[in-house]
C-alpha cells in the first residue's frame, strides 16, 4: 500500500525562490496551464531593504496575491536573505549570518512571516527556505543551527541535497524541518524528468529548487521546466503539491 493518497505512488514539491520575475512570466502560467501548484519563497522586504535582490516585494505583490487565491503556497524565504557563503560581497554587507545572533535571525523570519500573513490572510500551513541553503547563525564555537526555531513556526523547511534521484525525501523518516531538494539550475528536461522518475518509483518526496527560468545566474531553460510539467501532467500518479500541503500531510500520517 502506498504511504500517499490514492492513486498517487510518490509526491513531487516545485519550488521557486526569491520571488523572479519569470516565475511570474513563465513558471505560473505554465503551472496553471497544467493544473499544477507549487511554492514561491519570497522576500517580503522594501525596496529599500533589499537593495541588490532585484525589485520591490511589494511591486509584484498584487501578482502573487491571485497566485495564492489559486492554491500556491507563498513560502518563507526571509526578510532580507541573509546567508554567508564564507564570502563577503558588498550585497550581503549587514546580512552575513556569520555575524549574525540568534535573535537577528528570528527577528528577521518572525518579521517576514507577519508581512506574508498579512499579504496572504487565506494561507494557514507555510513552509520556509533557508537562503542560500545555510541552517545556522555564528562562526566557529559560537556556530548555532535555527532549525529548532523554524520547527516551531512552520509546517515544513527546505534544505538541500546532491541532484541525485535516490535522495527524494523517504516520507517515513525525513526531518520536516530540514528537507532534502535538488538545486536543479542548469538541469536539461531529461534530467528533470529522471529525478522525478526515479523518486516515483521509490515511492519518495521530490522536491525541486528551482530559481529563473531562463533568467538570472540559476537558470533552467524554459522548454526543459516546460518539458517536467508535461511529463509530471502525464503521469497522473505523482502527486504535485506545495511544500506545506504535503509536509502537513506527512506529519499528520506519520503522527
Ligand atoms: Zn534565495
Amino acid at each position: 500500500m502506498s504511504f500517499w493518497p490514492h492513486p498517487y505512488r510518490a509526491a513531487v514539491s516545485l519550488s521557486f525562490d526569491d520571488g523572479m520575475r519569470s516565475q511570474l512570466e513563465t513558471a505560473l502560467p505554465a503551472l496553471d496551464a497544467a493544473g499544477m501548484r507549487a511554492t514561491f519563497y519570497l522576500n517580503p522586504a522594501g525596496a529599500e531593504e533589499s537593495a541588490g535582490l532585484g525589485d520591490s516585494w511589494m511591486e509584484r505583490l498584487a501578482r502573487w496575491q491571485p497566485a495564492q487565491a489559486r492554491g500556491h503556497e507563498m513560502g518563507n524565504h526571509s526578510l532580507l536573505h541573509p546567508c554567508s557563503l564564507n564570502i563577503d560581497p558588498p550585497w550581503l554587507q549587514g546580512k552575513n549570518l556569520r555575524d549574525w545572533t540568534l535573535e537577528q535571525i528570528m527577528a528577521d523570519v518572525l518579521e517576514a512571516q507577519r508581512r506574508l500573513m498579512a499579504a496572504f490572510p487565506a494561507q494557514r500551513e507555510t513552509s520556509y527556505a533557508y537562503p542560500c541553503y545555510e541552517d545556522a547563525v555564528g562562526r566557529g564555537k559560537n556556530r548555532v543551527c535555527y532549525t529548532p526555531f523554524i520547527a516551531g513556526h512552520f509546517t515544513a523547511a527546505r534544505h538541500k541535497s546532491e541532484v541525485r534521484g535516490e535522495l527524494a525525501n523517504d516520507p517515513l523518516v525525513c526531518d520536516l524541518h530540514h528537507l532534502s531538494s535538488w538545486p536543479v539550475e542548469r538541469c536539461d528536461g531529461a534530467t528533470l524528468v529522471g529525478l522525478a522518475e526515479q523518486a516515483a518509483w521509490l515511492g519518495r518526496w521530490a522536491i525541486y529548487t528551482f530559481h529563473g527560468i531562463s533568467e538570472g545566474h540559476l537558470p533552467v531553460g524554459a522548454s526543459d521546466f516546460q518539458e517536467l510539467v508535461d511529463y509530471l501532467a502525464r503521469r497522473g500518479d505523482v502527486w504535485v503539491a506545495p511544500v506545506a500541503e504535503v509536509g502537513a500531510y506527512v506529519r499528520d500520517r506519520t503522527a
